[in-house]
């Protein structure tokens, strides 16, 4: 049998199982020209709240009764597709099921002898390609000069504060565990690590971890932690608008400083973005990024969860901070 999740409901403000349904059918049969796919990682990703509500935005809503889509890393096991042969390992972004039919189209090729699987939906896949690209073309990186990186262990930013060391920043980290804050020190070589849920005064804590000022603040969670963190930029500062996940289960619309005066008074870009805004430069940046990671300059942390039946819950988990590094469900 071929077990699916699908949506069962629309979330209203923090996401619960119950707003998911588990269904078993038959395994499809692929007809001329498709592919047998058999799912071995699933990741999960903060985005996806989103694309639960019944909104407008750069990605269509999921709909209610129909399985939840992210990006997945398949194994062929049937095939009658010119271009992929029964064995090969592809990455896509694919149904929460089992197994699923495709026809090709949006699947990539990935090569387990290269790098481990589950990299391909990290450090090697969307997580890395937004790190890389939200720092070195919004944050544009000086050497000397002082990035903030909110959300600092988890995929994104693990992986922009370990950029902003390669090319020669100071880089301060904010956290919700100190075991993270010592991750974020002993693994990937951050400068300087906040624990948000701890420090009684953020605004002050960043100002102490960053004697220069902030030149860039990488930010991942949005609300009160980047509220203390702009009340610390510097003149010309760049500001990459990269998640807000501190407000993805909001149900109203929170009120905080007014951010018009510090962007005008100390000259500062603030730039939201979306990582396919720069896709015509994927192929580039995931060189880079698997260049440095062969030399040992980059690494990276994975929270891998086992069990299909535990999808949900560790998507759930994301906003309860339970992951370090990229949070993948192994089937
Ligand atoms: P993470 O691996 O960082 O996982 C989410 C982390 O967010 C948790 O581990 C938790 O860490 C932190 N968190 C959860 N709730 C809160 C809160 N209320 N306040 C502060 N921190 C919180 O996820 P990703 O690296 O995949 O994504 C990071 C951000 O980047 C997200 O906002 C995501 O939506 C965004 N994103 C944007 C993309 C784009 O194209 N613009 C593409 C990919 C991701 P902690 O213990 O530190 O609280």
């Amino acid at each position: 049998m071929n077990k699916a999740i699908l949506l069962r409901k629309r979330p209203v403000g923090r996401p619960t199982v119950n707003d998911f349904e588990f269904t078993s059918a038959a395994i499809p049969v692929p007809t001329t020209g498709d592919v047998l796919l058999l799912t071995l990682y699933v990741s999960v990703d903060p985005y996806l709240r989103g694309r639960m509500n019944d909104s407008k935005s750069y990605v269509p809503s999921f709909e209610i009764g129909k399985p939840i889509q992210s990006g997945i890393i398949a194994q062929v096991i049937d095939s009658t597709h010119a271009e992929f042969r029964k064995g090969d390992y592809v990455s896509g972004n694919l149904e929460w099921q089992e197994y699923q039919v495709s026809n090709g189209k949006g699947l990539t090729k990935v090569d387990a002898k290269v790098s481990p699987l589950s990299s391909y939906l990290g450090v090697l896949g969307m997580t890395g390609l937004t790190a890389y690209l939200g720092l070195t073309e919004i944050g544009i990186p000086k050497a000397g000069e002082t990035i903030v990186v909110s959300g600092a262990a988890g995929a994104v930013g693990s992986v922009v504060g370990q950029i902003g060391k390669i090319m020669g920043c100071r880089v301060v980290g904010i956290t919700g565990t100190d075991e993270k804050a010592e991750l974020l020190i002993s693994k990937f070589k951050f400068d300087s690590a906040i624990n948000y849920k701890t420090s009684h005064d953020l605004k002050k804590a960043v100002s102490n971890a960053c004697p220069k000022g902030v030149d860039i603040y990488f930010d991942n969670v949005g609300g009160e932690i980047s509220d203390a963190v702009l009340s610390n930029i510097n003149k010309h500062a760049r500001l990459p608008v990269c998640g807000a996940i501190s407000q993805y289960n909001d149900t109203k619309i929170p009120v905080g400083p007014r951010l018009q005066p510090i962007l005008l008074t100390k000259s500062a870009t603030m730039r939201g973005f979306i990582v396919s805004d720069f896709s015509a430069k994927f192929p580039a940046a995931i060189k880079q990024l698997a260049a440095w990671l062969k030399e040992g300059k980059l690494t990276y942390a994975e929270t891998i969860v086992s069990g299909f039946d535990n999808l949900p819950q560790a998507f759930i988990d994301l906003f309860d901070g339970k992951n370090a590094g990229k949070m993948i469900v192994k089937i």
